[in-house]
């Protein structure tokens, strides 16, 4: 049995369910590496590439249950729709939903909650979901657990024209904005991405968004987040 599921029908199910984008998370660093590369890559090709990425809560997680070379995207804005931080990172990459119709896409798997929340008895039934049938029954958008995986991939998937839009989280805090902001553009220019500026925008959050205070009690953790030595 393959949980693989069809692409053009996975594109079709999420799109009745009017979900019209699709959304990446991370760090300003790692941000910088998929722009230099002119797109995605899963942990695993980051790090067989020799390329710079910052530490992530789930990476044990992810080797462990051997989902560090696949590509994870989410179904909704997670800073906005939970009024907190994305735990990923301050930079949210936005795609068109049709990034999925692309020729050579990896496999497409869905899980069914975060692997955070696997638990190692689980069947590989409870993890993804087992058919498009099943999928229309129960995909939700704003799940945050219901993750759209490219699985096992060591190549780039490339942004293309299904890259809409580089939402920046702004800590405010010293220059860290600004500097992110500059970084990004400089990874954009190199990764040849014509439009960078006109795609970058700073968040507006909701007027009862934790981030700030986030941001503002955690400083240890903002040269992670937001700086190009991240990775120290
Ligand atoms: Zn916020």
């Amino acid at each position: 049995m393959t949980l693989e599921l069809n692409a053009k029908d996975v594109v079709d199910v999420l799109d009745n369910k009017g979900i019209k984008y699709l959304y990446h998370a991370n760090t300003v660093l790692t941000s910088c590496t998929f722009l230099k590369n002119s797109g995605l890559l899963s942990r695993g090709a980051v790090e067989s590439h020799n390329l710079r990425q910052t530490y992530q809560y789930t990476d044990q997680i992810d080797k462990q249950y051997n989902i560090w070379y696949d590509i994870f995207l989410d179904n909704c804005d997670i800073h906005k729709r939970g009024s907190n931080r994305n735990l990923y990172g301050p930079v949210l990459f936005c795609f068109d939903l049709k990034i999925l119709l692309r020729k050579a896409l990896p496999p497409i798997y869905i899980t069914k909650k975060n692997p955070s929340n696997w638990d190692n008895t689980d069947h590989k039934g409870d993890r993804y979901f087992q058919s498009i049938e099943e999928l229309e029954k129960e995909y939700i958008f704003g799940t945050y657990g219901h993750t759209i995986t490219l699985k096992n991939t060591n190549q780039v998937l490339p942004f293309g024209r299904d890259l809409k839009q580089i939402i920046i989280d702004d800590p405010q805090v010293d220059n860290l904005y600004k500097n992110a902001v500059e970084e990004i553009i400089k990874a954009g220019k190199k990764g040849n991405i014509n439009n960078i500026k006109n795609l970058i925008i700073r968040r507006e959050c909701n007027l009862n968004c934790k981030c700030e205070q986030y941001y503002y009690e955690n400083k240890m953790d903002l040269n992670r987040l937001f700086s190009m030595d991240g990775d120290k």
